[in-house]
C-alpha cells in the first residue's frame, strides 16, 4: 500500500516535470491541424484536381528541390535559418563559411563573446537580435536537450528566436520530419498567386496548405515553391513566359 502511494507520487512528479516546459502550449498533431484547416473558407483554386495539377507541374520543374542553406548537421541548419530572417541564403552561406569553423558546437555559440558574434553576423542584418536568439537557443539546447536540436515542433518552439517557420525548416530538412509547411515570403506570395489560399496570416496560410497538400509532400512542396519564387515567379517581375504553371495560373500579377 505504502509502496503504491510512493509509486503514484513518483508518477505525478514525473508528469509535472514533463509537462512543465510546454505547459502553456497546446499540442496539435498534423491530423488535428488538417481537421482545423477544413473549417477555413477554401480558396476557389484549391480543388483537389487543380492542386494535383500544380503539384505535378512543380515535380516536373523541381524534382530535387532542397534547402539552399549550407549545413552539415541540424544545429548548423538551425543557426543558418535564424540568420536567414530578412536576408538572402547566399549572404548567410557566405557568413557561415567562416562562422561555423570558429564556432563548431552549441557550446561555442552559447558562451561566445556577444559583441564579437554581433560583428561576425552583422552582414545578415538584425545582428543584435539574432545574436540573442543564437546564444539563447544554444544555451537551451545544451541545458535542456542534451546538446541536440530537439525533434518535435513543441520543443522547437521553446527555443528563443524559433517560430514555426524555422522549426519547419529544421525538422523537415535536417530530420526529414513533415511537421508542417515552411511559409516564408515566397510561399506566401506564390500560394496567393496560385490561389491556393486567400489567407494573409502565415499561420493560417500554413494551416490551409496543410489541409490541401498531402503530408508526404509537405517538405518537398515548401522547397519547390521557394525555388519557383526565386527563379521564376519573382515578386516584382514574374517570368510568366518561362513558367510551366502558366496554364493553371490566373493571377492578376501575370505578365
Ligand atoms: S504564371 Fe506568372 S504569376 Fe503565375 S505562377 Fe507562373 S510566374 Fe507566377
Amino acid at each position: 500500500m505504502v509502496q503504491g502511494r510512493k509509486m503514484a507520487k513518483r508518477k505525478a512528479a514525473d508528469g509535472a516535470r514533463r509537462a512543465k516546459p510546454g505547459a502553456k502550449r497546446r499540442k496539435r498533431s498534423p491530423e488535428k491541424v488538417r481537421r482545423a484547416a477544413k473549417t477555413l473558407p477554401r480558396a476557389a483554386g484549391a480543388t483537389p484536381k487543380r492542386v494535383g495539377t500544380i503539384l505535378g507541374k512543380l515535380d516536373e520543374a523541381y524534382p530535387a528541390a532542397s534547402c539552399e542553406l549550407k549545413h552539415e548537421n541540424p544545429f548548423q541548419l538551425l543557426i543558418s535559418t535564424i540568420l536567414s530572417a530578412q536576408c538572402t541564403d547566399e549572404r548567410v552561406n557566405q557568413v557561415t563559411q567562416t562562422l561555423f569553423p570558429k564556432y563548431p558546437t552549441a557550446q561555442h555559440f552559447a558562451y561566445a563573446n556577444a559583441r564579437e558574434l554581433q560583428q561576425e553576423i552583422r552582414p545578415t542584418g538584425f545582428f543584435r537580435n539574432k545574436t540573442k536568439s543564437i546564444m539563447g537557443a544554444s544555451k537551451k539546447i545544451l541545458e535542456e536537450f542534451g546538446g541536440e536540436v530537439p525533434r518535435t515542433m513543441e520543443e522547437m518552439l521553446t527555443l528563443p528566436g524559433v517560430a514555426r517557420k524555422t522549426a519547419n525548416v529544421v525538422l523537415g530538412s535536417a530530420y526529414g520530419m513533415a511537421s508542417g509547411i515552411v511559409v516564408d515570403t515566397h510561399v506566401q506570395r506564390l500560394s496567393k498567386r496560385l490561389d491556393l489560399t486567400r489567407q494573409t496570416d502565415p499561420k493560417k496560410i500554413e494551416q490551409e496548405l496543410m489541409g490541401i497538400i498531402p503530408q508526404e509532400k509537405w517538405i518537398l512542396f515548401s522547397h519547390q515553391l521557394i525555388w519557383h519564387g526565386r527563379r521564376v515567379c519573382q515578386a516584382r517581375k514574374p517570368r510568366c513566359l518561362e513558367c510551366n504553371l502558366e496554364r493553371v495560373c490566373y493571377s492578376k500579377d501575370k505578365t
